[in-house]
């Protein structure tokens, strides 16, 4: 196993399947964090690190949300 697939979030952020990154500020507000933009450098998702949010991409939605 090359990375263990285990995230702590509690909400996912659907990507349309072309994107090549995301950017995350937390939502603004309370939640909010400095904007920062994760690349998924040929992977299917990124979680921020400030706020826990994953961000997965469309097509591999069922391997995050409610495949367990
Ligand atoms: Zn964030």
């Amino acid at each position: 196993m090359p990375k263990t697939a285990v995230f702590s979030t509690s909400e996912i952020i659907p990507v349309p399947n072309d994107a090549d990154g995301v950017s995350c500020d937390g939502g603004g507000g309370a939640l909010g964090h400095p904007k920062v933009w994760y690349g998924f450098d040929g992977g299917t998702a990124v979680e921020c690190s400030y706020c826990d949010r994953l961000f997965v991409k469309e097509h591999a939605l069922g391997r995050y949300d409610g495949g367990s």
